[in-house]
Order: structure tokens, then C-alpha cells, then sequence
């Protein structure tokens, strides 16, 4: 058990064990089938989770110009990172040009002309692979679904053959192949079985091949056991890969690329906060803690569920809603959770909290940025302010 004695709380608490061995299964599972693995930066931009990602040889996927700024400072190599994004700004399309990346994954034609453009205007000729919503349901909330007809990412299929045809007549754009991210927090393996399908259908119907194309990145979405993290600290990613090699019939000569987030670093981190006050309210209590939807807006964002225990007590449980301190109705991170009888001091953990947890903290209420706190072996073993 860790000594948080002397830790200042809240604080964002990584497991390099955890970390370590889920990476080590996604790339050993990866290698099997030849597939490439990219880390989606946004998840968690922590230098010490960057650093430990980069150093079992994944690329990065970045979503801005100052992600991929980032990751180059991080030493990943420029052959290894994708950019993506809806909205790229013409200073982030040049900033990926000239640093010569892997790819630009556009997501319109009007996209495509600036890209070609800005390749004219450093005369350097750039790998651009198409987004491309397949109308395809994920089955996760619609919050973080991606991949269907009213979603406002990718180049719809009524529109793909224009703009495969624009990559081709344009001489300064490098046609790689195609993008698809479908969603996040995806739990079930039938949204992939389908997208299998459908990139299938694409690849014949559309001639990819014929266009030059010989990459398929397939995006990230896996997702986290939030329910019983102890449990399931690392997601299956023998299944998941092995469904893309039973599911894909593509030419053999195709490269195969994922961005994974969450679930690379999900099940690694978590919020430990002390608990400020207890208070009876009207017909329930209230454990009111002290991180709130600064250090993780997901419960207030999305609805989101984290399995939260109190490490300090082991009295007989009893009903609690578990809020933060911000001013705001949603800053709730739980309602009536069983919890052993809590008080004023107890030290609470937030689970699963090692994606978009750090990476989305705020500064509203002019809160203080947590520090994080590293452990290995069961002992903390770096700390950042
Ligand atoms: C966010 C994102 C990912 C990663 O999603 P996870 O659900 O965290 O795996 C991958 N690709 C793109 C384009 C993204 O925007």
C-alpha cells in the first residue's frame, strides 16, 4: 500500500507497472500481424507517460500543431506521426510539412486545397491519407461516437470518390490511403467486425489500390473496463487485433495502423483526493472531496461512470453521492454509491483515471493544477509539481 502521507491532494497517480504491461501486450499482440501503433496524444500529454509510450516504439497521433511540437520535443520520430483533426489551422498544416510527419489525415476537399497549397509554398511534397466517415454505428455515447452520418468528422462516402480523384491530380499530395476512427469507449468487438466489413467494401468499391493507396489506419476507440478496473486493468488486445486479422481482406502489401488512447493508458492512473467534508443533506449524504470536474470532467462532460473506494476507512457502508468542490450542479462524481463510513480526511481514489483526465484539467474557479505522482513496485518513485 502506497504512503500518501506526505502527498498533496488532489493528485493524478500513475501505476508504471500497469502502464508498462499494457504496453508491452498491445505491442507484442500488434507485431504478430505487422500492424504500426501511434499513441494518441490527447489522452494524456503527462512527459513521464509520453516518454515511457514512446519507448516501446509506438508513433504518435496528434490532433494540433502544439501536440505535434510536443512530441518531437518527446523524441518520437517524425516517420511515426500522424495528424489529425477536423480544423486544422494553416500554420499547424505547414508546421506538419515541413517536419516531414507520416501523414496528414484530411478530412475535406477544401482541407486538401490548403494542404496542396501549403505543400506548393514550401515546395515539398506531403503523404496525405482521407478520413472517412463510414456511417457506421459504435454503440458508445453519442458524445464520443465519430464515425456516423450527422457526426462532423470525415469525408462522407457520397463525397470520397471527388476527393480521391483530387489526391491523385494533385502533384504536390502524396495519396497514402485511408483514415477511420468510429468512436471511443467502445466496449464490444461488433462495431470493429463491422467496420472490418465496410473497409472492405471501400477498398474494392473505390479502388484504393488504383489511387496509390496501401495504408489503412483504423483510429483507436478501444475501450476500458470502468465498472471493475481491479479486476480488468488491461483491456484484450489479443482479441481486438486478431478480429482485424480474421476480419480484413485487404491486398497483402497493405499497411495496417492504429491510434490508440484510452486504452493504452486508461487503467494506469487514478485520482487520489482527500475527503474536505461530510454533510447530511436532505434525504442523502454527501462526501464532498477535494478534486472536481477541473481534474476529471468526464462524469460531467459525458455522464461518464468511475468506480471510486475509500482507502482510509473500512467501517460498514453506507449511501453516499460523492461531489467536488466547484461551483457547479454537474460536479458530481457519483450518486448513492456504497462506500464504508466516510470521514472528513479520508483519503478517496477515483479509478480508471489515466485518460483524459489529466489531459482535459481546467483552470476554472482559478483551481490549482494537481500535481502527479509515479509509482512503481509499490513505492512512488517521481513526483511533479
Ligand atoms: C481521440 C482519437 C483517437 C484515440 O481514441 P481513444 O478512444 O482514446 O482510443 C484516435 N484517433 C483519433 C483521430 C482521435 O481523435
Amino acid at each position: 500500500m502506497i504512503d500518501f502521507s506526505g502527498i498533496k491532494t488532489p493528485v493524478y497517480f500513475y501505476d508504471l507497472d500497469i502502464l508498462s504491461r499494457t504496453l508491452a501486450l498491445a505491442a507484442g499482440e500488434a507485431r504478430k500481424y505487422g500492424y504500426r501503433l501511434h499513441y494518441a496524444v490527447k489522452a494524456n500529454n503527462n512527459d513521464v507517460i509520453a516518454g515511457k509510450i514512446k519507448d516501446y516504439g509506438f508513433g504518435a497521433d496528434c490532433v494540433s500543431g502544439n501536440e505535434i511540437r510536443r512530441v518531437l520535443d518527446w523524441k518520437y520520430h517524425p516517420e511515426g506521426i500522424v495528424f489529425a483533426g477536423v480544423g486544422k489551422t494553416d500554420e499547424e498544416i505547414k508546421l506538419a510539412i515541413e517536419n516531414e510527419i507520416f501523414c496528414l489525415n484530411c478530412e475535406s476537399l477544401e482541407e486538401l486545397e490548403v494542404v496542396a497549397e501549403k505543400a506548393r509554398e514550401v515546395n515539398r511534397r506531403v503523404s496525405v491519407a482521407l478520413r472517412v466517415n463510414p456511417a457506421l454505428e459504435a454503440n458508445t455515447h453519442s458524445y464520443i461516437t465519430t464515425g456516423k452520418d450527422e457526426n462532423k468528422f470525415g469525408v462522407g462516402l457520397p463525397h470520397l470518390k471527388n476527393a480521391l480523384d483530387y489526391c491523385k491530380n494533385s502533384p504536390g499530395l502524396d495519396f497514402a490511403g485511408l483514415h477511420f476512427h468510429i468512436g471511443s469507449q467502445i466496449i464490444s468487438l461488433e462495431p470493429y467486425r463491422n467496420l472490418c466489413k465496410k473497409v472492405n467494401q471501400i477498398w474494392r468499391e473505390f479502388d484504393i489500390p488504383g489511387y496509390g493507396g496501401d495504408m489503412l489506419n483504423l483510429g483507436g476507440g478501444l475501450g476500458i473496463d470502468y465498472c471493475e478496473p481491479e479486476n480488468n486493468p488491461i483491456p484484450d488486445f489479443k482479441s481486438f487485433f486478431a478480429l482485424f486479422a480474421d476480419n480484413l481482406d485487404l491486398p497483402s502489401r497493405t499497411s495496417v495502423h492504429f491510434e490508440l488512447g484510452r486504452s493504452l493508458v486508461g487503467q494506469c492512473g487514478r485520482i487520489v483526493t482527500r475527503v474536505l467534508y461530510t454533510k447530511q443533506g436532505v434525504g442523502k449524504k454527501f462526501v464532498i472531496i477535494d478534486a472536481g470536474m477541473t481534474e476529471l470532467i468526464r462524469p460531467a462532460l459525458y455522464g461518464a461512470m468511475h468506480r471510486i473506494v475509500n482507502v482510509s476507512s473500512s467501517a460498514s457502508l453506507e449511501r453516499y453521492d460523492v461531489v467536488g468542490p466547484v461551483c457547479e450542479s454537474s460536479d458530481v462524481f457519483a450518486r448513492d454509491v456504497l462506500l464504508p463510513r466516510t470521514s472528513r480526511g479520508d483519503l478517496v481514489h477515483i479509478l480508471s483515471c489515466g485518460a483524459y483526465a489529466e489531459s482535459m484539467n481546467m483552470d476554472f474557479n482559478l483551481r490549482t493544477k494537481p500535481g502527479s505522482v509515479f509509482a512503481s513496485e509499490g513505492k512512488i518513485v517521481a513526483e511533479e509539481k
